[in-house]
């Protein structure tokens, strides 16, 4: 119960619920991540209380936007071992997530761990941002869209707006430096319908980090060009 204090008073900072059954599951998650991580490349972060703080309680961080807890469905855009996406879920189990990743064998542990946990309404999906959100299934058509440690925003937007509904949001978790970022970033906002919303700093209990979540709204349809392919996106950013 090492770590069971810190995580509950982290969750319950954000106005969620937190218990054992959520406590085993996070422990459950952190072993198959260490397991794993001996295999394939999951994480540089190998031991447990840096495991439980920089990646379970800064994904659980995200929930200080409160409309999140509200949501219906969310994708988790490079989710990698699965944060913020899976920290959501295990949290606030009545969102149903949508894990999505271009590395089959992130995908294949994000599949072990969802059947070890026992947990449903939650999907791992192997393919590209920009050509998932092309299909009519997908786009617009989610409550919110998070991602953590993928691109820069401008590339991000670009990857995460075209799949939030109007009046959705889309949530970057970004580091303690995001002014210059944001400000590069207005332009392709705007273009791909999103508004920027707030900036909402964080920090991380137990630890001397602080954060920012990047709350964008989507306030119109993102035009159907958007998303370009990969090459264009990075090589041509909206700036
Ligand atoms: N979000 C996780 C986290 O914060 O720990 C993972 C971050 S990792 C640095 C970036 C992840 O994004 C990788 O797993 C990579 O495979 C994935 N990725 C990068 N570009 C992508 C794209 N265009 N579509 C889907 N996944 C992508």
């Amino acid at each position: 119960m090492e770590f069971y204090e810190i995580m509950k008073k982290s969750a319950e900072n954000e106005g969620l619920m937190f218990d054992e059954i959520k406590y085993n599951q996070f422990i459950k998650y952190k072993n198959l991540l260490k397991e794993w991580n001996e295999k394939i490349n999951l994480t540089a972060i190998t031991e447990d209380e840096e495991i439980i703080k920089k990646h379970f309680i800064d994904s659980i961080k995200i929930f200080r936007f409160s409309p999140l807890s509200k949501m219906n469905n969310i994708i988790d855009v490079g989710t990698g071992a699965g944060f913020p996406g899976l920290p959501i879920k295990i949290v606030n189990p009545d969102i149903k997530v949508t894990l999505l990743d271009s590395l089959n064998k992130r995908v294949n542990f994000l599949n072990t761990v969802i059947s070890e946990l026992g947990i449903n309404n939650i999907d791992a999906i192997h393919g590209r941002a920009e050509e998932f959100s092309r299909k009519e299934e997908h786009r617009g058509q989610f409550d919110g869209a998070v991602s953590r440690a993928v691109a820069n925003l401008t590339v991000l937007s670009e990857l995460c707006i075209p799949y939030v509904k109007n009046n959705g949001y889309f949530i970057a978790l970004k580091g303690p430096a995001v002014e210059e970022e944001i400000k590069q970033a207005k332009k392709a906002i705007g273009i791909l319908g999103g508004k920027l919303e707030e900036i909402l700093p964080v920090e991380v209990e137990g630890t001397d980090l602080r954060h920012n979540l990047v709350i964008i709204k989507k306030v119109k349809d993102t035009p159907k060009i958007y998303p370009r392919n990969a090459g264009n996106i990075t090589k041509k950013p909206l700036i």
